[in-house]
């Protein structure tokens, strides 16, 4: 068998980790061409000793000697580099088959759409560059022939329900509805008049599921759902109308496909993201992923409820956002990485999240998107506002 190369954007952190945990499975068929991370060098030093890596790339420039001096320490003969320039090489080197986009938030776009451009098998983790440059980043790949594979759980379990021509069209394709699961975060239960006492660390402790901070506390205020259904529209050519969420607190299917038939298909398993990705990197093959097997004669409970969108008002934003388009997703996606950083630093409370976005939706116009550039002025202009926002609720 032949082996395919990896670059693995975003290596340091929970989807990078899981990543290559799979490919130290699977030695046999997988090799890493590249690793990059933002600011861990220690880490990424010492995953790119143990992998052999031909090219380490920190995104922070101020920090690139101290990956050098990291390096020669562990022996490791990885080249470096740094910075927007050193990601794109990672993400479109001739000699990588495979990127493996987990970058968190809006900084992993450039470099996933790099990939796109030069036509690689994207395995896309970061939803962020989908919601904020969907049309484009789907015309860019198409246009180049990159394939992009969902890593994220649900469309994971939504590529794995769908039959392969579902790319002519859903309808044709027999689906009635996309259902995308939630296990509505740690706040599930709680009363809203308590979300002003909630802490990052209660907000970063998800029930099911270990991940990075900013998606723990997407998932806490259920954006991470609504990115989702944003990120779904645009994998699946789905219509707005054609996505439904359901909180099912398990986490065990990890999302369904409804046919114009009467039939629902689920995929589950354990919530364990090494299944996704190793679903992703090997498609369509099946390989070892190191998950628990499921035992479905112990679970005597799996349930099924509607959203709380009273209690969860970012899931109707990032509906609205859909459904409106153009630049409206990428205002959503901007106003809520400002809130969560904002959150995470103690300068505003967990209620305030979803209040901060949808005053910037409803102080930003919606304006037409038709490439890059478009969508980084959109980007800037949001972030722009929201820390403005954050600055006068603190001043
Ligand atoms: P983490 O925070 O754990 O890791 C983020 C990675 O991105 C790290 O390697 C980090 O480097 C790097 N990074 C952070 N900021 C920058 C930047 N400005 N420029 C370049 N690199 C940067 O995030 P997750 O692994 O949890 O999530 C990654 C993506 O995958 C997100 O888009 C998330 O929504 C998605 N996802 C995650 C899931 C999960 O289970 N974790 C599930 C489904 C989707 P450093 O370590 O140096 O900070």
């Amino acid at each position: 068998m032949t082996q395919q190369n990896v670059s693995v954007l975003g290596s340091t952190g929970s989807i990078g980790r899981n990543t290559l945990d799979v490919i130290e499975r699977n030695p046999d068929r997988y090799r890493i061409s590249a690793l990059s991370a933002n600011r861990n060098v220690d880490r990424l030093a010492e995953q790119c000793a143990r992998f052999d890596v031909g090219l380490a790339v920190i995104a922070d420039p101020l920090l690139e000697d101290d990956l050098v001096e990291a390096l020669r320490r562990l022996e490791a003969r990885a080249d470096v580099m740094s910075g927007s320039a050193g990601l794109n090489e990672a993400a479109g080197m001739t000699r990588t088959d495979i990127v493996m986009a987990a970058i968190v938030g809006a900084a992993g776009l450039e470099s996933t759409f790099h990939a796109a451009r030069c036509g690689k098998k994207i395995l896309l983790a970061n939803k962020e560059s989908l919601v904020i440059a969907g049309e484009v980043f789907v015309a860019e790949a198409n246009r180049n022939e990159a394939k992009i594979l969902p890593v994220d759980s649900e469309h994971n379990a939504i590529f794995q329900a769908l039959p392969p021509q579902f790319e002519d069209g859903l309808e044709a394709a027999g689906v009635r509805k996309i259902i995308l699961t939630a296990s509505g975060g740690p706040f599930r239960e709680m009363p809203a008049d308590q979300f002003h006492l909630v802490t990052p660390a209660q907000a970063c402790n998800h029930p099911n599921w270990s991940m990075g901070r900013k998606i723990s506390v997407d998932s806490a205020t259920l954006m991470n759902k609504g990115l989702e259904v944003i990120e779904a529209r645009w994998l699946f050519n789905a219509r707005p109308d054609q996505i439904e969420v359901l909180v099912h607190p398990q986490s065990i299917v990890h999302s369904m496909v409804a046919y114009r038939d009467g039939s629902v298909l689920a995929q589950m398993g354990t919530p364990d993201m090494r299944t996704p990705i190793a679903h992703a990197l090997a498609w369509p093959d099946r390989i070892e992923a190191g998950v628990d097997r499921l035992n479905l004669s112990q679970m005597n409970d799996l349930s099924f409820e509607a959203p709380d969108l009273e209690r969860f008002p970012c899931l109707g934003l990032a509906f609205e956002a859909m459904k409106a388009g153009a630049s409206a997703p990428a205002t959503l996606n901007a106003a809520n990485e400002v809130a969560v950083d904002a959150f995470l630093d103690n300068r505003i409370g967990f209620d305030r999240i979803p209040q901060l976005v949808g005053s910037v939706m409803e102080r930003i116009e919606v304006s037409a998107v038709q490439n890059l550039e478009d969508v980084k002025e959109c980007d800037r202009k949001a972030r722009h506002m929201a820390k403005q926002w954050v600055d006068q609720s603190n001043g």
